[in-house]
């Protein structure tokens, strides 16, 4: 059997080389293993359907990667890295089949201390958090996947989270520290890159190295309580959002905002979300709760439900029901919904779009701070008709001033970038001179022609 597409080398050449190694070859798991929830954009859904590996390793140790990378260079096949595989975008989707490198067995925490931590990039940041916390510290941002999400795929395929209302983004100078890289050169080798240099690989979806080691900034640990703020009308519930990003003397780490009918779809809620209301999700430190009431009362909300940082710290929480986990629960009541991502300058031009499409794009703010300005970030569900539509709804906020993050493409840069990112290209042209990480997902390398064929 050859690889596909049509490749010189055949299945079993390739694993002879990497014997002892953990190795998948069952087609079912590598199917599994080749996908991960790009579903959620009907665009997507049709690009990339049935992309799939040839086979699956899971080293256990840096000197395993470096083992598959010059397996990889000898056999000239390509290789996607994965973590848990919650990307939106078909980020570790295989384009061109190949090695799938799954790395949730390299999951160490080698190292805690106050304020850091140095880490395999396989962890899943719920048991990094779970650790940090024992210490004093904690994660300062993770997505709302942290149960299942690895550190390595967050920061190569992530944003920014629950956290991210304090800490910013996690290509904010300061959120990672360090990282050792394996590379796909003639003799595969690891760099070491530190302070503004890991900007090379930072969210790059593994187009330009495999990340074997991270030093991650961690942050003080809190009892956090959670709440829900219910609004009898959306510009409340908004302006109270943004009044508590502002409030500085408050400690947060959560503010989602959700129009109605959104708050609808929280099943776990329905009891408790009064009917046609908009509400707020918050996470605050325990001792901001007294602060946080009066500021509730001033933007005529009511809290519907409350829990102690005790009992917050089990169960379900709130950040559950947060960032892309509101596509989510809308999405398994409607599977037709799908969402957009959407930078707004303020709070004037995120009413003005609610008016403009109405139930077609449902409102679905996060505040976070961005440049150290805080600003609201709409995460909107979305009725999906046609691409055309998607299109022209994108068109029309990017003519308000509205900067789309675009979910339904798995080109690096045309999601959230916009622009090429030099560093990274130049950083690929050096550790990747066969284009045999992650083909076809980095533009500037498509575009400079040296795409193989
Ligand atoms: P994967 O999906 O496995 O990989 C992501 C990218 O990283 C891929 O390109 C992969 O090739 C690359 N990669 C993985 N490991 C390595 C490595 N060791 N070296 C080099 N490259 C690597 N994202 C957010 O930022 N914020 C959110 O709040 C958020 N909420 C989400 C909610 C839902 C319901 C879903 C489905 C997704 C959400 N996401 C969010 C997207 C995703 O869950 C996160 O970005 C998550 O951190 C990805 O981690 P992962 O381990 O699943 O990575």
């Amino acid at each position: 059997m050859t690889l596909t597409p049509a490749r010189s080398t055949s299945l079993d050449v390739l694993l002879s080389d990497l014997a002892g190694l953990d190795v998948i070859t069952d087609l079912a798991q590598v199917m599994k293993l080749s996908v991960d929830y790009y579903h959620f954009s009907p665009v997507l859904q049709k690009q990339l359907e049935g992309k799939t590996g040839d086979l699956v390793v899971r080293p256990v140790s840096e000197a395993e990667v470096l083992r598959v990378a010059e397996v990889c260079v000898r056999h000239q096949v390509p290789l996607t890295v994965r973590g848990a595989g919650t990307g939106n975008y078909g980020q570790c989707v295989p384009l061109e089949g190949g090695i799938i490198l799954d790395m949730t067995r390299m999951q160490a925490i080698l190292r805690l201390e106050p304020g850091l931590a140095c880490v395999e990039p396989g962890v899943k940041l719920a048991a990094l958090d779970k650790q940090a916390r024992e210490i004093g510290w904690e994660i300062r941002m993770a997505p709302s996947t942290y149960k299942t999400a690895t550190i390595g795929g967050f920061i190569a395929g992530g944003s920014g989270g629950i956290g991210s209302i304090t800490y910013g983004q996690l290509r904010d100078r300061g959120n990672l520290l360090a990282v050792r890289v394996v590379t796909l050169e003639d003799q595969p080798r690891v760099l070491v890159l530190r302070g503004d240099e890991v900007q090379k690989v930072n969210h790059a979806y593994g187009t330009n190295g495999i990340l074997t080691q991270l030093e991650i900034p961690l942050g003080p640990a809190y009892p956090w309580a959670e709440a829900i703020v219910a609004f009898s009308d959306f510009r409340s519930a908004a302006h109270f959002g943004q009044d508590l990003a502002q409030a500085d003397g408050l400690i947060k780490k959560l503010i989602s905002v959700s129009a109605w009918p959104l708050p609808s779809y929280f099943t776990a809620f329905r009891d408790v979300i009064p009917a046609e209301s908009h509400c707020a999700l918050v996470i605050v430190a325990e001792s901001a709760l007294e602060a946080l009431e009066a500021l509730v009362r001033q933007w005529d909300g009511q809290i519907c439900y409350q829990k102690s940082a005790q009992d917050a710290s089990k169960g379900v929480s709130l950040g559950e029901y947060s960032w892309n986990h509101t596509t989510l629960h809308a999405r398994n009541v409607d599977p037709a919904l799908t969402y957009l991502q959407t930078l707004f300058p303020d709070l004037d031009r995120v009413e003005q779009m609610m008016h403009q499409f109405g139930d077609e794009v449902m409102m679905h703010l996060e505040f976070l701070r961005v440049g150290g300005a805080v600003k609201p970030v709409g995460l909107q569900v979305m009725r999906y008709t046609t691409e055309e539509r998607l299109n022209a709804i994108i068109q029309a906020h990017e003519a308000e001033g509205a900067l789309i993050f675009n979910p339904h493409t798995y080109i690096l840069e045309d999601g959230g970038m916009k622009a090429v990112d030099l560093e990274q290209l130049r950083f690929k042209e050096l550790v990747d001179p066969y284009g045999l990480f992650n083909p076809g997902k980095m533009r500037a390398w498509i575009e400079r022609g040296c795409s193989r064929s």
